[in-house]
């Protein structure tokens, strides 16, 4: 991984930091982009509900995805759920696309259509697990 894969804000701790660069590196296929800022807790609350630890904004498409993390974010051993939760988000942002791309409102895609898109977009993240578990256990 290329380390300008990930952007930070400059207000993003250190510790935060090595957080996403290990879990970026584990989660997401290398060709992604990241950039990782901090919002203000009481913001984030009054825009996403209260105790909204971070959002996600992923564009699969383009392979680029931005994290904002509440700026009361403690530095403590479960952090790393936070940060690899919200790198998930990534990889699950194509099923809401191809929900949307179906039933938009104007167009229904036939049933059958999307079943197959469906289920290649499910084979792609099973691969993607195959992967992430390889890494994991260090296996070939
Ligand atoms: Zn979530």
């Amino acid at each position: 991984m290329k380390p300008d894969r990930i952007r930070f804000g400059d207000d993003v701790p250190r510790w935060l930091r090595v957080q996403c660069r290990r879990w970026f590196r584990l989660l997401l296929p290398d060709d992604w982009r990241l950039r990782v800022e901090l919002q203000d807790a009481d913001e984030m609350a009054a825009e996403h509900g209260d105790g909204t630890a971070a959002v996600t904004i992923s564009l699969p498409t383009y392979l680029d995805a931005a994290i904002w993390f509440a700026d009361d974010i403690q530095n403590r051993d479960d952090a790393w759920r936070t940060v690899a939760h919200e790198l998930l988000h990534s990889k699950y942002q194509p099923i809401t696309d191809l929900f949307r791309l179906a039933w938009d409102g104007r167009r229904k895609m036939p049933r059958e259509d999307v079943a197959a898109m469906l289920a290649d977009l499910i084979e792609q993240m099973i691969q993607r697990d195959v992967v992430v578990i390889a890494k994991l256990k260090g296996l070939p």
